[in-house]
């Protein structure tokens, strides 16, 4: 294997864990700067957090609920996104549930989602990578040449089923942090790895057998058990095209995510009881009882950033050839991610010139 550097005009080769947003914005920078990219994803796809579920009526955003653009960088990104059809703006009134009163909240907000599913847009962002999913990494090595002073070394990455991958020149981690830290346990790099920055949630979808008719679709939910619950089926775009052409025939579709503390407690909790305890609050909240035909209940253990922290910042071992960006290394969503990907993509390539 031979080590090529960007100033002979040769190709450097990189290997991204994880085909979140992140991994997406840092693969087309280093594509589009002549890289060689390969990406190992856990997943059928990409998407990560922002991916959309396929469920009886269509599909259901069960990470990201929407995503805004409050830098430059992300604007023009989502603007590129918006002229090729793939993202629109949801023109949602949230309301506000607090102190037992469910109102209108107006804001200036302008709220974003994939046009039909969340992660609509990730896919074009990885072309001219070679992906590789269904493909959990479980182990790396950097290997060390000897041969002089000045040579460096190389990744190996293996994944779950015993299948190995080398030469690669810099390694950029994606994955939320406890992933991060246990592929690189022993290195120096993996004790600036910031503890619980992710916090889980609950995820439910509940089919409802007779509509409420709520005029609720986004809901900020400030007491009780949940943090958000959203009427899905009155998301643009998330039907089945059999029942786009006539909405009022299909079913009525709540997603309801339990709060951070509440899913930290019930971790381990039945998806049964779990979907039992969203009816409830949903019924709480709306003020009427909801009757459940269906539901479907998803558990992440790494959702969103504990505001609690203050960022790490995209994180480098310049010796190691390494890199670990991610939501999390700049205060979490979807932006941050993306940012993250690019200022990570940009330090790789700066370290290779
Ligand atoms: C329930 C929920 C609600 C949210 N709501 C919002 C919202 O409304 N607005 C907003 O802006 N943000 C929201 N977020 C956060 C947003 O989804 C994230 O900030 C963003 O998607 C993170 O992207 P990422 O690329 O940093 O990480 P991820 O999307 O987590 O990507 C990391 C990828 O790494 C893969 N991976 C992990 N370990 C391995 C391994 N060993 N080998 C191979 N692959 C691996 C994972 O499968 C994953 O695909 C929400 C998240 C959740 C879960």
């Amino acid at each position: 294997m031979v080590v090529f550097c960007c100033e002979r005009g040769v190709r450097v080769k990189i290997a991204i864990i994880g085909a979140g947003i992140s991994a997406a914005a840092a693969t087309k920078l280093l594509i589009a700067q002549g890289q060689s990219v390969s990406v190992f994803e856990k997943s059928r796809g990409p998407g990560g957090r922002m991916s959309s579920k396929r469920a009886s009526a269509g599909s259901f955003d069960f990470g990201a609920q929407y995503f805004t653009a409050r830098t430059g960088g992300f604007q023009q990104q989502v603007q590129q996104w918006q002229q090729q059809g793939l993202v629109q703006v949801w023109p949602v009134v949230p309301y506000s549930f607090s102190q037992s009163i469910l109102s209108p909240s107006a804001d200036d907000e302008i709220r974003y989602i994939g046009t039909s599913t969340m992660h609509q847009m990730l896919a074009a962002e990885f072309t001219g990578a070679t992906l590789h999913f269904d493909c959990k990494i479980n182990e790396l090595s950097f290997v060390c040449s000897n041969v002089s002073s000045q040579s460096r070394g190389q990744w190996q990455l293996c994944s779950e089923q015993g299948e190995c991958f080398g030469g690669f020149d810099l390694l950029l981690l994606t994955c939320p942090p406890e992933q991060a830290r246990q592929l690189l346990q022993g290195a120096a790099l993996s004790l600036q790895i910031p503890e619980q920055a992710l916090l889980p949630c609950w995820a439910v979808l509940l089919e409802l057998s007779t509509p409420t008719h709520h005029p609720a679709q986004a809901i900020f939910v400030q007491q009780g058990k949940s943090r958000w619950i959203a009427k899905q089926s009155a998301k643009p775009g998330r039907h089945h095209a059999r029942l786009q052409e006539n909405l009022n025939e299909a079913p009525e579709q709540w997603l309801v995510h339990l709060s951070p503390e509440v899913s930290a407690v019930e971790l381990e909790t039945m998806p049964e009881q779990i979907s039992a305890m969203a009816a409830l609050e949903l019924s709480q909240v709306l003020g009427t009882e909801v009757k459940v035909a269906a539901a479907l209940c998803h558990r992440w253990l790494y959702a969103s950033y504990n505001s609690e922290l203050p960022p790490c910042g995209v994180l480098f071992d310049h010796k190691l050839q390494l890199a670990l960006c991610g939501d999390w290394t700049l205060g979490g969503r979807v932006e941050n991610a993306w940012l993250s990907g690019v200022q990570a993509a940009q330090q790789l390539l700066q370290q290779q010139l």
